[in-house]
């Protein structure tokens, strides 16, 4: 049947995992926009491959990121002025600090830098959870999503898939209006914001690979009349995101203002289903965890930032146990490796719990295929992908893991994704390609030098601004 096909190139990988099964070894026919014809075991007649020593999984999709938090990556690991101790909300000053320094050039330049790293370690999508929308003055631009331009333009130099999150923030808590620091993020009603929205959208209509979603910064962020209506209003096929329950005085904080917790809050109050997708949830009671995988909602997991900022310990058994699904971001970009937040999700139950393998359920269940699978589908869900990976005529956008390494290539198939998942970093991936085509290769991204250059330049000039 293949014989019949013209296809633009054909390659040859050891093996590739399509999240239902391994093909050994696989060959991939792709057109030439490098969408997939066919994955097949046997060659195609007389048809010369190129063969890639690698194993091939669906790339990474990263469900929460704020681009511009890249730049002060491994900067707040010190104690701040005259204080004996440090927590999320002192860490929240520094960030804002640099949030209300950050040009449209400069936000260019730091999330491109990234957008490569996240290529580099194997992610091919990312959903940006956007709000630095206005001037450093806390005004309009012009064009209102000049910000969000900023970024599509980022991703569209390294090849990433961006699924741009315009968000909805209005106040700086439930009485407490924005402080200066916040007059960037803000939008006035619902009305602004569907409309910054709809500018979003007519942005990244101009992007065949670009994608929107729709969100809330937070419960305190925003009134609940307001969050209502933007979600009535809004169009109904977008993913739908919104930070909860990341730390507990965000918690007394919703039960005091609106008397119930966060996440039950949510779930009486808004229709929350399959289009939601609820970043961090860290503190949820046992109850919350079961009614919100019921929901088919989806949740957010940041293991290496929520470590990093001290947040808490996500119900992981409960929510998986009543079916919950959950894919992973790297949020403020403290750690890049997809296979590191899997890691950090699994190891902070396995201490928690004094137990080991904390994804499986059921005997013989295998850790790595269990997070993975999480991940890559609900990664999916969450920037709006909905296909299958890597099926027929679907870009091929993959992650290839070298197959020279004896820890994956002498590993039995059925626990070659957990070799994976608890021994990679960024030296076991060969490359990344999207569309078809590698855009980092040998631990280097195509454009690596220009980016370097750019991204340093921006660092200096934002650490030379008093
Ligand atoms: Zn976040």
């Amino acid at each position: 049947m293949l014989k019949n096909i013209s296809f633009h190139k054909l390659l040859r990988f050891d093996g590739l995992w399509d999240t239902q099964r391994w093909f050994e070894p696989a060959f991939v026919a792709l057109d030439a926009q490098g969408r997939v014809l066919s994955v097949t075991e046997t060659a195609p007649d007389h048809t010369p491959a190129e063969n890639i020593k690698g194993y091939v999984l669906p790339g990474h999709h990263n469900a929460h990121s704020h681009a511009f938090q890249y730049a002060m990556a491994g900067l707040a690991e010190r104690l701040p002025p005259h204080s004996a101790s440090d927590d999320f909300w002192s860490w929240r000053e520094t960030m804002y600090n640099l949030a209300g320094a950050v040009s449209p050039e400069q936000m260019e330049d730091i999330a491109a830098m990234l957008y490569a790293e996240m290529i580099r370690h194997g992610y091919t999508a990312v959903a940006e959870f956007h709000y630095l929308h206005h001037d450093k003055d806390g005004q309009p631009y012009a064009e209102k999503a000049t910000m969000g331009q900023a970024l599509l333009r980022a991703a569209q130099k390294t090849g990433i898939k961006l699924t741009l999150i315009p968000i909805f923030y209005q106040r700086g808590g439930f009485d407490r209006p924005a402080s200066p620091l916040q007059q960037r993020f803000l939008s006035q009603d619902p009305d602004d914001y569907l409309d910054l929205l709809e500018q979003s959208h007519a942005l990244i209509a101009t992007s065949p690979h670009a994608k929107l979603g729709v969100g809330i910064h937070s419960l305190r962020a925003a009134s609940p009349e307001h969050l209502q209506a933007i979600l009535r209003q809004a169009p109904p096929h977008l993913p739908r995101h919104i930070h909860v329950a990341e730390q507990q005085k965000e918690i007394q904080e919703v039960l005091q203002h609106l008397g119930q917790r966060p996440v039950a809050w949510m779930l009486q109050h808004l229709p929350i289903d399959e289009r939601f997708h609820l970043v961090h949830a860290t503190h949820m009671d046992h109850e919350e965890a079961q009614m919100l995988a019921k929901t088919g909602a989806h949740v957010v997991l940041c293991p290496s930032t929520e470590g990093n900022l001290g947040d808490g310990f996500f119900a992981l058994r409960e929510f998986m146990q009543a079916g919950g699904r959950w894919s992973i971001g790297t949020d403020s970009h403290i750690g890049l490796q997809p296979c590191e937040e899997l890691r950090w999700l699994d190891y902070g139950q396995r201490l928690r719990h004094e137990k080991r393998n904390m994804y499986c359920f059921q005997s013989g269940d295998e850790s790595g295929e269990i997070a993975l699978r999480q991940a890559i589908l609900h990664g999916r869900a969450a920037t709006g992908h909905h296909e299958t990976p890597l099926s027929v005529g679907q870009p091929f956008d993959a992650v290839i893991y070298n197959a020279r390494m004896p820890l994956f290539a002498m590993a039995p198939p059925t626990q070659r994704l957990s070799a994976i998942v608890y021994t990679a970093d960024v030296s076991s991936i060969l490359g990344t390609m999207i569309n078809g085509r590698w855009c980092a290769k040998d631990q280097q991204h195509l454009h690596q030098d220009a980016l370097y250059e750019a991204f340093s330049r921006t660092l200096q000039a934002l650490r030379d601004t008093p």
